[in-house]
């Protein structure tokens, strides 16, 4: 059964995690926020620190490459029960993101290529791109929530397959080391064949075309990237290059990332609702927990409601990070939880806004600031609208055909 304490072996590094926030991320959230595309050299250290955890098997898990689905990743198996990499990832990046959203997003080898890497990868390709920082790469100019939509080709061609077409808001585009692609194998076979190939950043015929200038997560790079003529060896095509074997392998990634981008959204709702009871304190607005809400201040029950709120969030996140642990299917639960944490993260620190009036506005506090971050959380990796439509696929028994 799922026991919904942090697991004692996790406690020290949740601790650590909070610390490097507090003390890195924090003091540096407002200078990137304000100097975007700079690079925030104070992670190169932070990074190899991540590394070292891992590597020393102390800190599995300590970031978005710690996602894989092996008995290894759930050691420590107690009464039939493990908390295994995943559970540990979204606990240290609910800490991290309550320092600062857009920093850990920049952080070296732990983008979102990496946990797609890390989910559908063979051992073999697990060894060869180990310590390469990977960003993510499906959006198209002409896709985006319909990710079977790709236009993005990959053709055999001897060795290699050759890439063409366009990606736009590839995070850590600029910066990555190395793209995880989406490209379809043949476009008259719909989804089944579409598949995912690591291209390193050097590659000929891959070029970075530009930076976005964003609302939030400033911090972070954004980038569109170009593939033409571009080759690939064959052997980085991530998992099965069997068709029959189809889009279930690619779609298997999100099962594992959406449980990470709901733990972003529960850290920086965290980081709201923590400085706006010090604010609201501090203007003689007490919250108290043993009186009925009705009896309290609208403040202090809008509050309570926006606590509970976060709550519900924390524990779906949880519960599909501690499934995925556990080798149970997730898919429900992963955009069950990416749903609530992406909505009630952007309820939640929009309202301490308007809680905490024009502090909350003002660029004197982080309020502000997080009210933008956590826009892109209820966007990315599948936006809002998109994870109720899996919900209710999955709930009625319906396909994507049939429930559109
Ligand atoms: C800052 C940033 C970083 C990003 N990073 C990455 C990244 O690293 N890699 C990557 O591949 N992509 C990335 N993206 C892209 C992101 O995943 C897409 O923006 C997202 O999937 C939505 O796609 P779209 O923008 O094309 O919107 P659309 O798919 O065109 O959707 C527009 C609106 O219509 C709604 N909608 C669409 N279909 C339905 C439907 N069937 N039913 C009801 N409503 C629907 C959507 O919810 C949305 O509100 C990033 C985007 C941003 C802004």
């Amino acid at each position: 059964m799922i026991n919904l304490e942090t697991p004692r072996k996790f406690r020290a590094f949740v601790n650590q995690a909070h610390q490097v926030a507090a003390e890195m991320l924090r003091p540096n959230s407002r200078r990137y926020d304000l100097a975007e595309h700079e690079y925030p050299v104070e992670l190169d250290m932070l990074a190899a620190m991540v590394d070292g955890l891992g590597a020393s098997g102390t800190g599995s898990g300590a970031g978005a490459s710690g996602v894989r689905r092996t008995a290894a990743a759930s050691d420590g198996i107690v009464d039939g029960v493990a908390n295994g990499s995943n559970l540990s990832s979204v606990l240290s990046i609910m800490e991290m993101c309550w320092g600062d959203v857009g920093l850990l997003l920049s952080m070296p080898r732990q983008g979102l290529g990496n946990s797609a890497i890390a989910s559908v990868a063979s051992d073999e390709q697990l060894r060869r791109f180990d310590g390469v920082w990977a960003a993510m790469a499906i959006t198209e100019p002409g896709c985006g929530s319909d990710s079977a939509g790709i236009r993005t080709t990959a053709r055999l061609d001897g060795d290699d397959y050759v890439l063409d077409g366009e990606k736009i808001f590839v995070t850590a585009g600029g910066r990555c080391d190395a793209v995880v692609v989406w490209a379809t194998l043949d476009k008259s076979l719909g989804r089944a064949a579409i598949k995912s190939f690591v291209v390193m950043k050097d590659t000929p015929g891959m070029t970075v075309e530009r930076l976005e200038h964003k609302l939030g997560i400033r911090a972070s790079d954004t980038a569109t990237i170009r593939f033409e003529n571009c080759r690939v060896p064959r052997e980085n095509l991530l998992g099965s290059a069997d068709i029959d074997k189809g889009f279930a392998g690619v779609m298997q990634t999100f099962d594992n990332t959406r449980p990470l981008v709901a733990a972003m959204a529960v850290g920086c709702a965290r980081a709201s609702l923590e400085l706006t009871r010090e604010l609201l304190s501090d203007a003689g607005v007490q919250i108290d927990y043993d009186r009925p809400v009705h009896l309290q201040s609208a403040a202090a029950a809008t509050y309570l409601a926006m606590e509970a709120d976060w709550e519900a969030a924390y524990l779906l996140t949880l519960q599909a990070a501690w499934m995925a642990d556990n080798g149970q299917p997730n898919s429900l639960q992963a955009s069950m939880a990416k749903a609530k944490a992406g909505r009630a993260a952007n309820d939640i620190t929009l309202r301490c806004v308007e809680l905490t009036g024009s502090l909350g506005y003002s660029e004197h506090h982080l309020l502000e600031k997080w009210s933008r971050d956590s826009k892109i959380l209820d966007i990315f990796e599948g936006t809002q609208q998109l994870q109720q439509l899996i919900v209710a696929r999955r709930l009625l028994g319906k396909t994507s055909a049939e429930l559109k």
